[in-house]
């Protein structure tokens, strides 16, 4: 079994001509599941990319980077959307396809000059991951890594990010 056989593909989905990479069937299977975590577990437990914390994006970044914050023994931050989050926190507005974004997190989440990796389950635009670590760095944060199960290249993001010097990992590809 592998990682990407266990990715369901809807096609159209949310609109004409997308093709959703959908984790659920992935991670609703034990043997699935384990084989995320477990991949990422022995990538990050050796020690080589230096974090002290790891940052999920909702929703999906939170199961996987809650898992992987139990496996590594490191803490969880949430990156959240607008009005979630109850304590004092730092916004930053984003560019969607239609219109703006906001994603939100706590202001004491973490002190300057923390490093973090940053989690997501997918890699299209990078959009979403640019705008995580903007938050981060408004905080004086250091993104060390960002780790995703699907990449697409193709949609642009892994060269967007690359070019502003992030490093990226991700468990496999649809091209
Ligand atoms: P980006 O900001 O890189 O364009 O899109 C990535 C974000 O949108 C991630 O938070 C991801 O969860 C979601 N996303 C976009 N396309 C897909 C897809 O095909 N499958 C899944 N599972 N999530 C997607």
């Amino acid at each position: 079994m592998t990682i990407k056989s266990k990715i369901r593909t809807i096609p159209d989905y949310p609109k004409k001509g997308i093709m959703f990479r959908d984790i659920t069937t992935l991670i609703k299977d034990p043997v699935g599941f384990r084989l995320v975590i477990d991949n990422f577990t022995q990538r990050y437990i050796k020690g080589d990319v230096n974090f002290d914390v790891i940052v999920g994006i909702e929703s999906r970044g939170f199961i996987i980077g809650g898992a992987l914050s139990y496996t590594l023994g490191k803490g969880f931050v949430p990156v959240r959307k607008k009005g979630k989050l109850p304590a004092e926190k730092i916004s930053h507005e984003y560019e969607l396809e239609y219109g703006t974004d906001i994603i939100e997190m706590h202001k004491d989440a973490f002190t300057k000059d923390t490093k973090v990796l940053l989690v997501d389950d997918l890699l299209a635009t990078g959009g979403t991951a640019l705008a995580a670590a903007a938050l981060v760095e408004k905080l004086g944060g250091v993104v060390s890594e960002m780790a995703f199960i699907v990449n697409l290249p193709d949609v642009g993001g892994e060269k967007r990010l690359k070019e502003k010097g992030y490093k990226i990992f991700a468990l496999t590809k649809f091209e």
